[in-house]
């Protein structure tokens, strides 16, 4: 699948601008600082982002990089480029191989792949670190949403309906089993769109759009799923 080619600059600012190969030679603007900056052509802007692994897939660049602790996994925000002191683990995992089991379950043997459980899909997880800095971390706990708050709205939406019903039929055998349906109904609907927001957390965009090479993979991907963990201490590099 051929992807858009997206580039790091960086804004006088100090902060880091996402440019696609369409903008080389026109204007960008700043996300924090709102100035407009020139991008360079193609030639510089490719001398400029010194990918260290040009031939490799972008999830294959990630996993170096991580391994190598080069940037963005130097230990530097990847929000503002201040030293950071937190990382977020974001787990990207990656539907590598998808089988059709009419044969009685033929499979691959792929070592480095490790196999779904309930689908007949093979996935590779990689886990990406989100390094921050204390700011930026506050941050993006700011952005991280809060689950459970519309249970209040649905419960009310499930009150207001029971109550019609009554009304109207004046038989609470109905209302009861009208009721139950329409609970059931809100459940199934509550894990439907829960299961897709926990798998593509539509909020996560902007912060993984700052990863390099991250946008890349995810687009790369046949399919995919992305969770967060907890943000934690970062770990020095004193160790190596
Ligand atoms: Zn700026
Ligand atoms: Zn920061």
């Amino acid at each position: 699948m051929a992807a858009i080619e997206t580039f790091h600059i960086d804004c006088e600012c100090g902060s880091p601008l996402t440019v696609g190969i369409h903008q080389c030679g026109l204007n960008a603007i700043c996300t924090s600082c709102q100035r407009s900056i020139r991008v360079p052509d193609l030639k510089k802007l490719r001398a400029l982002s010194g990918d260290p692994y040009p031939t490799l897939a972008s999830i294959r660049k990630i996993q170096k990089a991580i391994a190598d602790r080069l940037a963005p996994f130097d230990g530097v925000c990847v929000s503002c480029r201040k030293p950071g002191t937190t990382e977020v683990p974001i787990l990207f995992s990656e539907v590598r191989e998808r089988f059709v089991t009419d044969h009685g379950g033929f499979r691959l043997g792929v070592p480095a792949l490790k196999p779904a459980q309930k689908t007949e899909d093979v996935t590779e997880d990689t886990e990406i670190p989100l390094i921050l800095c204390d700011q930026c971390t506050a941050e993006f706990r700011a952005n991280r949403p809060t689950k459970g708050v519309n249970w209040l709205v649905q419960l009310a939406a499930w009150l207001a309906v029971t109550a019609m019903l009554q009304l109207l039929f004046q038989h609470w055998q109905v209302t009861l089993i009208a009721g139950v349906l329409f609970a059931i109904q809100i459940w199934r609907w509550r894990q439907t769109s829960l299961a897709r927001e926990l798998r593509r957390p539509k909020w996560l965009e902007p912060w993984t759009a700052k990863v390099r090479w991250f946008p890349e993979a995810i687009r790369d991907a046949m399919e995919y799923s992305l969770s967060v963990g907890a943000p934690r201490p970062l770990r020095k590099s004193s160790a190596d």
